[in-house]
């Protein structure tokens, strides 16, 4: 079994970014700025903040973090988008959801401007997604695709299942995949018989969260396995796929932590970066 080690190839990935931050930054006089949002204390969505945050600072971007507090009014977080859409310093905002049940995600997921928005969520960036025009892709869909791609797996041809259809995952690295090439099976909590269509797969990509639903009697032989499940069990992060069950049987697998995770990062960066470089050109 190969290890898609998605720790190791977004630090690569990283430095060759602060490469071309750098000279950017001496053509443009200025580095990219994301900014983040965080409303409420939720322990896993600070940390995954601070992760952004660490990682940005690494590569030489700028970043700023606003911490709201969970009782924030839709009032409050709308004049911060919009001052956040309007500062011509900010290239990309990242609202890290889920948002306090109060505030409506849809809202002001497209009350970010198109043109900063870092995780590629907004309405018309995922129109022109499944339209397969040029476009901000999500983080984890995009993250995914530059894993496969660093290990030269090429998709055509396969039969790809993919286990959850959110907006922010399963479906958008359902069309990527589809756009490679790949024959798409998408299953869901009303799919009847998983195992049934996890068993036909070339390649699964698991985004479910549910910790370890996926066995090695689920699979057939050589079968590649995208984890993206973040599960917090027995202060433990485990994926959607049981890794141990699963190594002798894969030919290729991510682990959890350490493989999807560090790709979506390495991905926020590298969309604020292009959003970035679009900004300026506009503004030249
Ligand atoms: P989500 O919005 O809750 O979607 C979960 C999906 O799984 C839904 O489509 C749901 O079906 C399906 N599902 C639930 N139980 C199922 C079952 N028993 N069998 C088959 N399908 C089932 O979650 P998400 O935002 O896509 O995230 C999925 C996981 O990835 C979570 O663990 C999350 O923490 C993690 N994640 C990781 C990263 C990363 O960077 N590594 C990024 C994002 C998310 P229905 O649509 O029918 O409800």
């Amino acid at each position: 079994m190969i290890l898609l080690d998605g720790k190791h190839v977004s630090e690569q990935r990283n430095l060759e970014l602060k490469d071309k931050i750098e000279v950017a930054k001496a053509i443009y006089h200025r580095p990219p700025k994301l900014s983040l949002v965080l409303v409420g204390d939720h322990p896993a969505s600070l940390s995954y903040v601070r992760g952004k945050r660490r990682a940005s600072k690494l590569v030489g971007m700028e970043s700023d973090t606003h911490l709201l507090p969970e009782n924030t009014t839709p009032e409050t977080l709308r004049e911060l988008i919009t001052n956040l859409n309007q500062d011509e310093t900010v290239d990309g905002i990242l609202l890290q959801l889920p948002l306090p049940k109060h505030l409506d995600e849809d809202e002001f997921i497209n009350l970010i401007s198109k043109d900063k928005d870092t995780d590629g969520f907004h309405v018309v960036n995922q129109g022109n997604l499944y339209q397969t025009k040029p476009t901000v892709h999500p983080a984890t869909p995009k993250g995914i695709m530059t894993l496969i791609d660093t290990y030269n797996i090429d998709v055509k041809g396969m039969h790809a299942v993919i286990v959850g259809r959110s907006a922010i995952v399963g479906f958008p690295v359902a069309r990527l995949l589809m756009d490679r090439g790949a024959t798409i099976t998408v299953c869901h909590s009303k799919t009847k018989d998983l195992t049934y269509h996890t068993k036909q797969a070339d390649l699964i990509v698991m985004a479910v969260g549910r910790p370890e639903l996926l066995t090695k009697d689920m699979v057939k032989d050589g079968v590649i396995v995208i984890d993206v499940g973040i599960n917090r069990v027995d202060g433990k992060l485990v994926g959607d796929a049981n890794f141990d069950d699963l190594k002798d049987v894969a030919s290729y697998l991510t682990p959890v932590p350490g493989g999807v995770g560090p790709m979506t990062i390495h991905s926020v960066l590298e969309n604020t970066f292009e959003l970035y470089l679009k900004h300026l050109k506009k503004d030249n």
